[in-house]
């Protein structure tokens, strides 16, 4: 994004070239692609002719003013519809920015659209999406992951130089990692969620996807930051790294720990990861074999308690107040019509088995016990980096799998194996591409830090990503 930057600001090219760019290798792709809910040709012109005028003024908002972007269509857009990939929010126009869309339009980004997901953010492959599932730009009959499948799609098929999306049990990372980009779920409250629909809150995060670790960083660093409007936005300081002039910091602990190299793992995402750990202890990193067995829970865990909060989430849509009213004779059918119409299969699942582990009954068996797993998962992530200062893991388990593939939601749920456990403990995890399978399908590396810790996070994925690419880049 740099050179894109440094070519806006010597006058090289306007924002409304490259947005139109953009818009046409969208109009080129879409058809095969399906990354867009909406595409907001005009609005994104508009921004970048308003960006081109102040940029002749000599008056830019940023470095990055002009660079368009595309946005997870969980994210609320003043004016531009957001439908959360559900029928209940088909026509929802919010009347208002997230917090991270105003950060964006502060910093000059026009916005290409809104990009496709699972409905409401619940799934792995954009398939329960109401509308259409998203294509893996490498191979069309896979899908690209998900929740943000969109999002990834649109970076990786170059419909968006960057995008966002939202992680709750890993639909940033996943989705990038299926689709050979990077992806980052910052700390817990690093980023505003003002204005991002909710799945289940204390989990949710909004995070960047980008080609490069680099871009990666930059838009990280555009959408950190404390806000008031958001209970659990943390004070900590906004995001500033200078990745080129890091060195890379030897003798930098790594932990690798078994239980996510075990039974499920595919041998070439296995083999690319261990690759790629070699490459980093060339570098001068050590690695020390690690144990998070509780990471056998994280799924269980991570579901029950989501289901929960969904269930009380959701609980919103009523035909009164957002999205869908099916009219009936009285209030309770037209409640009862309007959540049944509205919603997906997958979203009512979830209601259900949210309703039922918070219910008088089996409150303590399941939810309260979820709670206690979560706090057991949590005092050994914090032990762990007691004694490291990352931890590297595969992102999935496999590479993209096929449209159609998953025939059940508990296979489906099998894909955050590895990516649920930074959502329980609210720690940062980014997926880098690692390499390709013998189908050429990209596979994903996870770097888990502790809290706040992005910057060594995006320290050492930048040397990664060098070493990948066989770069020249000197140890230290
Ligand atoms: N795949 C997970 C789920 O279905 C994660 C979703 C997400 O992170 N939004 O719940």
């Amino acid at each position: 994004m740099r050179k894109l930057a440094q070519l806006l600001q010597q006058g090289e090219v306007s924002s409304t070239e490259i947005v139109q760019n953009y818009l046409d290798r969208i109009a080129q792709e879409e058809g095969r692609i399906n990354a867009f809910i909406t595409v907001d040709k005009e609005g994104a012109l508009a921004e970048a002719a308003a960006s081109d005028a102040r940029r002749k003024q000599g008056e830019p908002l940023s470095p990055w003013d002009g660079i368009p972007i595309a946005v997870k269509d969980n994210i609320c857009t003043l004016g531009v519809r957001t439908t959360c990939g559900s029928r209940m929010l088909e026509n929802y126009v919010p009347p208002f920015d997230a917090a991270v869309v105003t950060l964006l339009k502060r910093a000059g980004l026009p916005i290409l659209g809104k990009t496709n997901l699972d409905e409401f953010a619940m799934g792995s492959s954009t398939e329960y999406s109401a509308f259409k599932a998203v294509r893996n730009p490498h191979d069309e009959s896979r899908v690209p992951g998900g929740s943000s499948g969109g999002s990834a799609a649109a970076v990786a098929v170059g419909e968006a130089p960057w995008a966002l999306g939202t992680d709750t049990g890993g639909s940033i990372r996943q989705p990038a990692a299926f689709c050979g980009v990077v992806g980052l779920k910052p700390t817990y409250g690093r980023v505003s969620r003002y204005g991002l629909v909710a799945l289940a809150p204390s989990l949710d995060q909004i995070g960047p996807i980008a080609r490069n670790v680099g871009d990666a960083a930059v838009l990280f660093s555009l959408i950190a930051g404390p806000d008031s409007r958001d209970a659990t936005s943390s004070s900590q300081a906004s995001f500033r790294l200078q990745l080129e002039d890091e060195p890379f910091p030897k003798g930098l602990k790594i932990g690798v720990p078994e239980e996510y190299f075990g039974e499920g793992l595919s041998s070439e995402v296995r083999q690319a990861v261990e690759n790629a750990l070699s490459q980093l202890e060339a570098l001068g990193a050590v690695l020390v074999p690690i144990s998070l067995e509780t990471n056998v829970y994280a799924i269980d865990t991570y579901l029950t308690i989501a289901a929960a909060e969904a269930s009380s989430s959701l609980a919103r849509y009523d035909g009164v107040r957002y999205g869908m009213r099916v009219e009936a004779h009285d209030t309770n059918t037209m409640f009862e019509k309007t959540r049944g119409r509205g919603f997906g299969s997958e979203v009512k699942r979830r209601i259900m088995l949210g309703t039922y582990v918070l219910s008088a009954s089996h409150y303590e068996a399941y939810y309260e016990q979820a709670q206690r797993v979560r706090t057991l998962i949590n005092q050994e992530v914090q032990r762990a980096f007691e004694e490291v200062d990352l931890v590297i893991t595969p992102t999935t388990p496999t590479t993209a799998f096929r449209i159609g593939e998953k025939r059940n939601s508990l296979e489906m749920y099998l894909s955050d194996l590895y990516t649920a456990m930074a959502n329980l403990t609210g720690i940062p995890a980014l997926s880098m591409p690692c390499g390709l399978d013998s189908q050429g399908l990209p596979i994903g590396l996870q770097i888990m830090g502790s809290h706040f810790q992005e910057n060594v996070v995006f320290q050492v994925a930048y040397w990664l990503e060098n070493a990948l690419k066989g770069g020249s880049l000197s140890n230290g």
